[in-house]
């Protein structure tokens, strides 16, 4: 497989070999972490090793880290009703979100589902903040869930406006930070966000290990989704996966310690893949305009279907995403390009390119041959 091009670091990364030694080295320890003896406590020493590296990457104490089984615990973990800003009379009663959410956010955690407000984007992909505004003032305190960066589009949405919108109003602010973390640089304080989720695998990191930073002190009331042992200080029940917590701790170091050079480099293949693209054949890159993530490009040729284009870049040994959805035999727009406005017809033709540290211009220029090559068919009225 090692021929093959990789471009789908949005679904998830391949693991760092920073991962896979402390992994292994994991693999060796026999104790449990809430144990009082040697083992015990060798094996509390890389959960705790590894909270330290994920709170010093977002700037936060470690005691406000907790360990997830992933993003998609973490933001169910906050999404609830019982949280109270602490100036507020009364815990949050409503849930507002986005409407480019990740899924495990649109299902709205402890929320009923079928009472979450949303809020709207731009055509751009960016949170109308007008509308938030109008959400929020003269109402009842909201929860209100936004994520950083989109997963199909990159867009890097303005969350310290967004926070202060939020806090203005009464409410509690939870980020969904899960493709932002590892490719840009995230100071949870400066985005003034309440609670953030992050997941090991989206930087080099485990499937299956993530965490909900707990940012400010200002909001209470948070209860555990898992209850049992009183692991995690209680915010989170279960013997920790100290395997993936070791290697998720490995993974962000690692990242931290490259990432302004590899967001500079990221920056430079996305520029060839989009002026490639633009030139080659009659593309529409999304959200082009709008702050992005350096490694996310969201195009698509008008006339195109993503799943024939993905079929075929597949056999032509390159993996990218649909930033569509296919049901039924039918493919959909994804509910983000919708969100924006996009027409299904367009919406249908969508790829999504999404790069790391191993992509190569190489990788970039051999992409841009196979896509002059199929488009030459794939267009053919
Ligand atoms: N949030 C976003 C924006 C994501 O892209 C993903 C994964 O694709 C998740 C949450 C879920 O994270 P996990 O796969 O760790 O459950």
């Amino acid at each position: 497989m090692t021929d093959r091009i990789y471009l789908d670091w949005n679904a998830t990364t391949p693991l760092r070999a920073e991962t896979k030694r402390a992994m292994a080295d994991a693999l060796e320890l026999v104790g449990n972490p809430s144990s009082v003896h040697a083992e015990g406590r060798a094996a509390r020493k890389l959960v705790e090793d590894a909270r330290h590296e994920v709170a010093r990457t977002v700037g936060v104490d470690a005691a406000s880290v907790v360990f997830t089984s992933g993003g998609t615990e973490a933001n169910t973990t906050a999404l609830q009703p019982l949280l109270q800003a602490a100036r507020a009379a009364a815990p949050v009663a409503r849930l507002i979100v986005s409407t480019i959410e990740h899924p495990s956010v649109l299902a709205g955690g402890r929320f009923d589902a079928a009472k979450i407000e949303l809020a709207p984007v731009t055509p751009e992909g960016l949170i109308d903040l007008d509308a938030l505004r109008a959400l929020l003032i003269g109402q009842a305190p909201a929860l209100v869930s936004v994520m950083l960066a989109n997963n199909e589009t990159g867009v890097i949405q303005p969350i310290r406006a967004i926070a202060d919108l939020v806090h203005g109003a009464g409410g509690v602010l939870h980020v969904d930070a899960v493709q932002a973390l590892g490719k840009i640089a995230l100071d949870v304080p400066a985005l003034g966000a309440d609670l953030v989720s992050v997941s090991a695998h989206k930087l080099g990191g485990p499937k299956g290990v993530g965490a909900l930073i707990h940012a400010s002190r200002e909001v209470q009331g948070l209860m555990p989704l898992i209850r049992g042992g009183g692991q995690e200080r209680g915010h989170r029940g279960g013997t920790e996966n100290v395997i993936g917590i070791a290697g998720f701790g490995a993974a962000i170091a690692a990242a931290r310690a490259g990432l302004a050079d590899e967001e500079r480099r990221q920056a430079t293949l996305q520029r060839r893949l989009e002026d490639g693209l633009s030139q080659r054949s009659n593309v529409l890159i999304f959200s082009k305009m709008a702050p992005r993530l350096p490694n996310t490009t969201l195009f698509c040729a008008p006339g195109a279907r993503a799943d024939t284009a993905l079929m075929a870049l597949d056999l032509a040994g390159i993996a990218v995403s649909a930033g569509a959805a296919c049901s039924s035999g039918k493919v959909q727009s994804s509910h983000v390009l919708k969100a924006m406005g996009v027409p299904v017809e367009i919406g249908q033709g969508a790829l999504r390119l999404s790069c790391g540290w191993t992509t190569t211009e190489s990788d970039i220029d051999c992409y841009l041959e196979a896509w002059r090559k199929l488009s030459g068919v794939l267009l053919k009225p």
